[in-house]
């Protein structure tokens, strides 16, 4: 019989509500805790064989985590009936603890697979939340270790040591799930594997602050059963999630799978993270007695800049994206030209730059000979690749200071400043050569007076194009004088 996540999930529900139920001896629930726990690590192992080779690593590094901290389980029941060791640190420590770098270096691991490390909005984000968390952990749970107490510098250590912990898999997890990369129930059976023990942790946090968690828990002991009940349910989740059918997703890359968005879920989280500081102060100030004053400056200054970071970070992605939008609007999406909005625009601008510079202009339409047979004949592809092909080559044959555009199906138009109707003439005379697959067309130039409007010199030009088309087609006419009515 296989294990599927299914069946695991069940005997691991089956057993946690049995340890409820256990007789009352410290042997037999810390061998239930250490048999749980042992099981889990084994069935990640097991999950992990299912596994590509290159998938595998991460989930190595979960099953040590889980083995490692169901072990201190068992040593630290030891350490006390067998050693009489009950002062931090005691020789279960070392194991507990081993669970937060074996986690870290796992989500590290599934973060580099997953997702460029240079995320910097995943990061800030990631930053944002841990600053807020970390000033509570900080506040409620580091600081008040080292005030008051007895205790020597190692056990001081020893017990800064859990929150940290809970610190750095907060960190990586935040930049595990703000990244890009596969998702589906096994990332969030993860996800909820650590959330549960999070939630351990600060029970402790809490119990400790309520007056100490081992005085309550000698009055409730049934309290004691469902907190170990916690960290076993959070072994038990890393084994389900690596038992997921869905648990090679985990390392899929970001390019399949974009980057969370800024939805309302996180914007909340980021508001209640960034909320951390002022929410701390406000209630040391309702209590009369402002403690953690240093810690909340540095705290609010942090999440401050990390939010204007992040804000800078999304002004530059609007100002990208409107200038992409920008080039967009103005370009021609088959030739890749400037279009007739684009053209609209400069030549106006161009002609009095023209006058402003006393210099001549000239403006050319060129439209393409029976084009419409060369479609029928080739085909609209055929054509399609003909009108690309000819923009990129009458391109070459021009200036900087040129500018050619698509004026709309098969007729372009140029602007030559600084060129008067000899110039013109042999530009566009260059342009007609090198016209691919010995087609041609036909041109109508015309220099600017001086004094019309963009509209009338276009129009010379127009005109003298359907004389070039009447006349015959392949050549290039030159436009009237212009005339002012009188
Ligand atoms: P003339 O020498 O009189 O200019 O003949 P013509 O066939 O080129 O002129 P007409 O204006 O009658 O037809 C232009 C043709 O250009 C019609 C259309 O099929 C083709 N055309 C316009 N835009 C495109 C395009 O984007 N791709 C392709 N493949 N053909 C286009
Ligand atoms: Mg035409
Ligand atoms: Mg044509």
């Amino acid at each position: 019989m296989s294990i599927t996540r299914g069946r695991f999930a069940l005997l691991a529900a089956v057993a946690i509500v049995a340890y409820q139920f256990l007789p009352d001896t410290g042997w037999w629930s810390a061998g239930w805790q250490v048999g749980v726990g042992w099981s889990a690590a084994a069935a990640i192992l097991l999950g992990a064989r299912r596994l590509s080779r290159r998938d595998r690593t991460p989930w190595w590094f979960f099953a040590a985590g889980v083995f490692c901290n169901a072990t201190g389980i068992g040593v630290a029941r030891v350490a006390q009936d067998v050693w009489g060791l009950v002062s931090l640190p005691t020789p279960a420590d070392p194991f507990f603890l081993g669970l937060y770098p074996a986690c870290a270096a796992g989500i590290a691991l599934l973060i580099r697979r997953r997702d460029e490390w240079r995320n910097w909005t995943a990061v800030i984000d990631a930053a944002t939340i841990t600053t807020g968390v970390g000033l509570l952990a900080w506040v409620y749970v580091i600081e008040p270790v080292h005030i008051g107490s007895q205790m020597d510098r190692l056990a001081h250590a020893t017990q800064a040591a859990y929150p940290l912990g809970d610190l750095l898999l907060i960190a990586l997890m935040a930049r595990l799930l703000r990244g890009g990369g596969g998702r589906g129930t096994a990332l969030w059976t993860m996800a909820a594997a650590l959330g549960v023990l999070l939630i351990g942790d600060s029970s402790w946090v809490v119990l400790d602050n309520l007056g100490g968690a081992d005085s309550i828990l000698a009055e409730l002991p049934w309290l004691g059963r469902v907190l170990e009940s916690v960290f076993l349910t959070s072994f038990a989740l890393f084994a389900v999630a690596a038992l997921d059918p869905d648990a090679a997703r985990l390392g899929r890359t970001a390019q399949d799978q974009p980057a969370a968005r800024l939805g309302p879920g996180l914007l909340v989280l980021l508001t209640g993270a960034a909320l951390i500081a002022p929410a701390l102060l406000a209630s040391q100030v309702q209590a009369g007695h402002v403690v953690n004053g240093w810690s909340i400056v540095l705290c609010s200054t942090s999440v401050f800049l990390l939010v204007v970071a992040r804000m800078s970070g999304l002004v530059r992605e609007v100002e990208r994206q409107a200038s992409q939008v920008r080039a967009l609007a103005r370009s021609d999406e088959l030739t890749g030209l400037p279009n007739r909005r684009a053209w609209n625009d400069e030549l106006p601008r161009a002609l009095e730059r023209a006058r402003r510079d006393q210099q001549v202009i000239a403006v050319g339409i060129v439209d393409l000979d029976r084009f419409k047979l060369f479609n029928d004949t080739y085909g609209h592809p055929a054509g399609d690749r003909l009108l690309k092909a000819a923009s990129a080559a009458w391109h070459g044959t021009l200036r900087d200071v040129d500018l050619i555009a698509r004026f709309g199906g098969e007729e372009f138009v140029v602007l030559l400043p600084g060129a008067d109707g000899a110039e013109g003439h042999a530009v566009l005379g260059r342009m007609l050569a090198v016209t691919p697959q010995e087609q041609t067309f036909s041109a109508g130039l015309a220099v600017w007076d001086g004094e019309e409007t963009s509209d009338e010199l276009l129009q010379r030009a127009d005109d003298a194009l359907y004389r070039a088309k009447a006349g015959g087609r392949n050549r290039i006419e030159s436009a009237e004088e212009h005339h002012t009515a009188a």
